[in-house]
């Protein structure tokens, strides 16, 4: 459980930001398959227009520009054709007309009024009725004149039958003089009527009716024997004036036909225009909303590029994050612990608010423990070792005096036995004893006795300059003098300064003979060998001890030289 002051530091846990980020690239993705869903739509949206509105307006109306210009051509070969006059002209209009009619309902199936300004659909109503009019004008001028062809073709087959009535050329030469004559007038009045039935122009028509009349003056005035000739002059005579008479309605049709024609080919122009321009103002408006569309296609395309590249630069900035505020602390984190494991005094990361931090400061907490931990434990082995040297060294020293006891004794005495037997040196031994210390204590005080007895022991030590040299307190007022290399005569020489000494320190003992604390010594010297042994040398020391305690005290006595007195006395 974290304490209340940490938890209130987590404000921006990891957990959090991750979320976020991942809820933001979450939304994004949401946002930009909303953005490519509204541009998939508006796409499908603008090719149905285009497809089922534009173009097929567009479409319709270049068919209706189409039929009224084919109206217009098949007009024109009409006039031109050969058929003018025998083809059934009016059911071929009304076949025109009907397939133009067809192809404007299509067009007025679908509306227009955005796309197509009001002027250009009346202009289109405009001309149409007009033209359909005037085609049926045509129309019946056509059949009308089909009919008077007809009837010029038969003037044609009557001319035919009456020059057919005439002597050839070359049988002429054999007739009398007066029917040559008569042949040739009527030759020549036959030849104008011919010429009359393809003249174009009514003075034309005059011109030839003229001289064929002429023609037929002259055959009138010819004396006529012949019966034939008389009856064919009177058929000339009623035959050839009805040419001229239904040669200038016929011509006077035509005309008014090519008039009509024209008229209807000006309109068809016109209504050709109006459906041209109905058709470009579709076509614009196609067009246009192929532009539109373009346009938003870019713009689609350009929201669509700035989408993917936030959603790039969020994931990218998102990898970037996680490696910085997540991956590279962690492995710092994890890099700092392991150095910990192996030893190292590392610095823990422990920078920001979020659970990163808080392992590596709850880390922190555990390394500063176990390091004070350490450090305690390591005062506490010193404070040991210290108890342990001071509890070795009282075992060892006599408290009292402060100078070694006799168990420390013991154990160096061992020690220097075995070496100078090794190496046959000399061990020197000294016995102290305090003159008349019972009466030191019977006149000032067992406290006064403890005083004397460590200044005392402090006087012996302080004659010892060599290092093995032991003074320790042997028991009660006596004390042992330990002097490892010392033979007897150098024992005793030490043995002088010794009583020197305690001299020097005057502590007064009113019991004593001379009135001051003194010391009386035993003094003993031996080579270690395998016969003799550490108890004998003490021994040998004690006797003289108590030797010189014999002799009047204050002096030392040695162990040889003790033997050799006793020896003497006895
Ligand atoms: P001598 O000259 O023959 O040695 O006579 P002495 O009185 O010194 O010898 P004795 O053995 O009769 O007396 C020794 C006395 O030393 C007895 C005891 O009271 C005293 N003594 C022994 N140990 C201590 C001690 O630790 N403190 C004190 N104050 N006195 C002690
Ligand atoms: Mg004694
Ligand atoms: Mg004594």
């Amino acid at each position: 459980m974290l304490p209340v002051s940490r938890r209130r530091q987590l404000r921006y846990s990891i957990g959090s930001k991750l979320t976020l980020i991942i809820g933001a690239v979450f939304g994004l993705y949401l946002l930009s398959v909303t953005v490519i869903g509204y541009v998939m739509y508006s796409q499908y949206r603008g090719f149905s227009t285009l497809a089922s509105s534009h173009f097929d307006r567009a479409m319709i109306a270049a068919e209706l520009t189409r039929d009224a210009e084919t109206i217009a051509a098949e007009v024109f070969e009409m006039l031109v054709s050969s058929e003018r006059s025998t083809s059934a002209g009016n059911s071929r209009a009304e076949n025109l007309a009907s397939i133009y009619q067809a192809t404007r309902q299509r067009l007025d199936a679908v509306d227009t009024t955005d796309v197509v300004d009001a002027a250009t659909r009346s202009e289109l109503d405009r001309w149409q009725q007009p033209f359909f009019s005037s085609l049926e004008r045509l129309d019946a001028r056509l059949a009308a004149e089909q009919s008077l062809q007809a009837a010029n073709l038969n003037r044609i087959d009557e001319l035919f039958l009456l020059l057919q009535q005439l002597p050839s050329v070359g049988a002429t030469s054999a007739l009398p003089v007066a029917d040559q004559r008569f042949v040739a007038h009527a030759l020549a009045a036959l030849s104008y009527a011919a010429a009359a039935l393809s003249a174009e122009r009514p003075g034309q028509i005059a011109r030839l009716q003229g001289s064929c009349q002429q023609q037929l003056q002259q055959l009138a005035a010819l004396p006529m024997a012949s019966k034939g000739f008389i009856e064919l002059r009177e058929r000339l005579n009623s035959t050839l004036p009805t040419i001229f008479t239904s040669r200038r309605p016929l011509l006077q049709h035509e005309r008014a036909t090519l008039a009509t024609a024209r008229q209807t080919r000006v309109l068809a122009q016109k209504l050709t225009s109006a459906t041209f321009n109905y058709h470009l103002q579709l076509k614009a408006a196609a067009q246009q909303a192929i532009t539109v569309h373009q346009r938003m296609i870019r713009r689609s395309l350009f929201g669509l590029l700035l989408a993917s590249l936030a959603l790039i630069t969020i994931t990218v900035g998102a990898v970037i994050y996680v490696r910085r505020a997540v991956v590279l602390r962690i492995n710092r984190l994890s890099a700092a612990m392991h150095a910990h494991q192996l030893g190292h005094d590392e610095p823990i990361p422990c920078d920001g608010h979020d659970e990163i931090s808080l392992m590596g400061s709850t880390f922190a907490v555990f390394v500063e423990a176990r390091r004070q931990a350490e450090q305690q434990l390591e005062q506490a082995n010193k404070h040991l070792q210290q108890m342990n040297d001071e509890l070795h060294r009282l075992s060892e020293i006599d408290e009292l005096t402060r100078i070694a006891n006799r168990r420390r004794f013991d154990q160096h005495m061992t020690s220097v036995w075995r070496r100078a037997q090794r190496e046959q040196s000399a061990i020197g031994l000294i016995m102290a004893d305090i003159d008349f210390f019972k009466r030191f204590n019977d006149e000032y005080g067992h406290q006064a006795g403890d005083e004397c007895l460590h200044r005392v022991a402090q006087a012996l030590a302080g004659e010892l300059h060599r290092e093995g040299d032991m003074v320790a307190r042997y028991g009660g007022e006596e004390f042992i003098l330990l002097l490892p290399g010392l033979n007897l005569v150098q024992t005793e020489q030490l043995a002088q300064h010794l009583l020197q000494a305690v001299r020097r320190l005057q502590i007064p003992n009113a019991q004593a003979d001379c009135h001051m604390v003194t010391i009386s010594l035993g003094v003993a010297s031996v080579v270690p060998t395998t016969q003799n042994r550490v108890e004998s040398l003490i021994s040998r020391a004690d006797q003289a001890l108590y030797a010189a305690k014999h002799r009047g005290r204050d002096q030392f006595c040695s162990a040889v030289t003790d033997e050799l007195k006793l020896m003497a006395d006895g």
